[in-house]
């Protein structure tokens, strides 16, 4: 039901305009002075404020003035009601955020119809607002889908390319390191083989989430393909990098991964690089990690290999 709080200081006036508000179907709050009634504003967020302008204590203008710099408040709209009927107190009126100023004593139609312009105001503006929640809700939903891979909650690749070139863009800026990381599971198609693609994907899970225990909070993970992953990490050599990625090796090997009784245990080979001088962009540094992975597969897999610009031929 539509509320309005109706304000006066003269009991008769007020009592008046409550009877006919309610006698339109309005739900009626009132209030004998600005003081109650901006508190009565800010607890039970009327739809609209009628508003008597001389009153002892805090003016109509005044409450008027303080709703409007309220954020919670100032889009509740304000008719005054005043006997200045002159062009400067209406002026005067509107400039304080008032929507609207009717003269007492006023006509019951025309206060009415005002009313009812206030109220549609107000629901336009009430409408808009929860558009624009609903708006921003669907655009951080699909900000997550456009950037996140759904099974493992990583970086999809899309993203995760984006990301590494702004770390080289930087990272050339202020002649500073980065490294990545290329990371496959070994023989993951048996695993999907034997205990079928659920399985895989429970795998695929347990592998990502392991990966975030490991790595630095600045490094960045993403799934770049089915069971193939890439780790750019900032600020560090390919010495240190080969490292962190002994230590993601480490970690994916510990584990066991529960699945409907079964304990499957999955390896992972990694090849890694650094960013080089002659580097120009992330399609090199993919390329050298992508050899040193494809290294550490013909080396015999569950294995770090790591490669730099002088070392690649
Ligand atoms: P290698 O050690 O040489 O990497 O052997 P591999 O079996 O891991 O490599 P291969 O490229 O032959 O097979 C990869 C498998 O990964 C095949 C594909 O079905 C599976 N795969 C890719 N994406 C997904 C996925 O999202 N879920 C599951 N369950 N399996 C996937
Ligand atoms: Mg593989
Ligand atoms: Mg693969």
């Amino acid at each position: 039901m539509v509320c309005i709080l109706a304000v006066d200081d003269i009991p008769d006036n007020l009592f008046l305009l409550q009877s006919d508000l309610e006698d339109e179907g309005y739900e009626v709050l009132t209030a004998e002075g600005g003081e109650e009634a901006l508190s009565i504003v800010r607890t039970e967020l009327p739809d609209l404020v009628v508003l008597d302008i001389n009153m002892p204590g805090l003016s109509g203008l005044e409450v008027c003035e303080k709703m409007k710099v309220d954020e919670a408040v100032k889009n509740i709209p304000v008719i005054l009601l005043s006997a200045n009927a002159h062009d400067d107190d209406i002026a005067h009126g509107l400039d304080y955020g008032a929507h609207d100023y009717v003269v007492k004593p006023y006509q019951l139609e025309v206060l009415m119809a005002r009313v009812r312009s206030a109220l549609r105001l107000k629901q336009t503006q009430d409408e808009l607002v929860i558009a624009y929640a609903r708006l921003k809700e669907v655009n951080e939903s699909l900000q997550t889908l456009a950037t996140i891979d759904p099974l493992t909650s990583l970086a999809n690749r899309r993203y995760f390319l984006e990301r590494v070139a702004v770390e080289i863009e930087r990272a050339s800026r202020y002649k500073s390191e980065v490294s990545l990381l290329m990371i496959d599971i070994d023989y993951f198609k048996s695993t999907n083989d034997h205990f079928g693609h659920l399985c895989g994907d429970k795998v695929l899970e347990s592998v990502s989430k392991s990966f975030s225990d490991v790595v630095r909070s600045v490094d960045l993970v993403g799934r770049i393909g089915g069971e193939e992953f890439a780790v750019c990490c900032p600020k560090i050599s390919v010495d240190e990098v080969a490292l962190l990625a002994e230590r993601i090796r480490n970690s994916v090997e510990e584990l066991s991964i529960e699945y409907e009784g079964n304990f499957i245990s999955v390896t992972v080979s990694i090849g890694a690089t650094e960013m080089a001088a002659q580097d120009n962009e992330a399609s090199d540094l993919f390329r050298r990690a992508d050899a040193a992975l494809y290294k550490a597969k013909e080396q015999g897999r569950n294995r770090v290999v790591k490669m730099t610009a002088q070392t690649i031929n």
